[in-house]
């Protein structure tokens, strides 16, 4: 089993856990050696001339294509624009390529690329380069989508090195609908209180924080993986780790009663309008204040803090008042949630 991980390539290495972080470690990271790309940011920040330019790639592979809140014209833009709003970056133009199945409905494609143009539209970004790509039947499913984005870096500093012991952490909403989504959807189990992805640009709310805020540390979107997973890159090989409040962790109802029945733990659940914020402690309340007011952040909360004991390492303080360790996702969970 274990040899069958290292020499080819299994669905786990997807799932944004620490597969898929070895991988990009040992081959990535490897062959393609640069201080940029070392960074490991949502987007890269380069120096172009006088302007400080994020830019970013992502490829979108999500089944089914559509699904309740969103589909994956929309999922598209939204990735790409949230990778550069964590970045302090103002998202302005992005491509669209579609790698399309023969045999695909013509409608079913309309209906995406409107859909792409109408997330883009209430994002405020322009998508002004495309391509397609038509593949034989069998060789990929229906359609995939990749979006590069630029945006003009506007808040400078966002780094890691800047985080302290103290400061907070602040989920901007409910966390794990947007998995719960795709996977209810996909194998039709349907509860009581009605689960609706996240999928949702957050350029907007995120500038609005930055606004108030000059002490914002850092930001990451939790998507493949999760909150647990997204804090473990986070405190991989820092002198500060992260405790975590399961009380004060924001679930949507329908969230809470979908991890209760089916036994998920919604720390490991992606979210697409999301953002995880590291502010110094001092400001916290000013965020989240900004936070309450926007209706993307409404249940907004101060999850937990930097701690200076058990550095590299997330830990929670659970609901029945014990402790435990919150790793990296480790191997498979749902593929093609985005
Ligand atoms: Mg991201």
């Amino acid at each position: 089993m274990a040899r069958t991980h290292r020499t080819h390539i299994t669905l786990a290495h997807g799932a944004g856990g620490r597969l898929m972080h070895e991988l990009i470690d040992s081959i990535a990271m490897k062959e393609l050696d640069n201080p940029v790309l070392k960074e490991k940011r949502d987007a890269a920040t380069v120096t172009i001339g006088r302007s400080r330019i994020a830019f970013t790639t992502d490829s979108y592979v999500v089944s089914p294509l559509f699904f309740p809140g969103g589909d994956i014209g929309s999922l598209a833009v939204h990735g790409t624009v949230n990778d550069l709003a964590v970045c302090g970056a103002r998202p302005r133009y992005i491509t669209l390529g579609a790698i399309i199945e023969e045999g695909l409905d013509i409608e079913v494609l309309r209906r995406v690329i409107r859909s792409s143009a109408a997330a883009a539209r209430r994002a405020g970004v322009a998508i002004v380069a495309g391509d397609t790509k038509v593949v034989e039947k069998g060789s990929c499913d229906k359609l995939f989508l990749n979006t590069s984005g630029i945006g003009e870096v506007y808040y400078d500093g966002l780094s890691l090195d800047r985080v302290t012991a103290g400061d907070s952490v602040i989920a901007s909403g409910p966390i794990g609908d947007h998995e719960l989504a795709i996977l209810m959807e996909r194998e039709g189990i349907g509860f009581a209180s009605k689960v609706v992805s996240d999928s949702a640009p957050l350029n907007g709310l995120i500038a609005r924080c930055l606004a108030v805020s000059g002490k914002v540390r850092f930001m990451r979107d939790p998507t493949r993986g999760g909150v647990a997973t997204t804090l473990n890159e986070i405190v991989a090989g820092r002198p500060f780790g992260i405790a975590l409040d399961e009380r004060s962790i924001p679930l949507s109802k329908g969230a809470r009663s979908a991890c209760e029945v089916l036994g998920l733990d919604p720390l490991y659940l992606a979210c697409e309008g999301r953002f995880l914020m590291i502010v110094a402690r001092q400001d916290a309340k000013k965020v989240l204040a900004v936070m309450h007011r926007h209706p993307l952040g409404r249940s907004a909360a101060v999850i937990g803090e930097t701690v200076r004991r058990h550095a590299g390492r997330v830990f929670l303080a659970t609901v029945a008042g014990g402790t435990r360790l919150v790793d990296m996702l480790v191997g498979e969970q749902l593929p093609r949630i985005c």
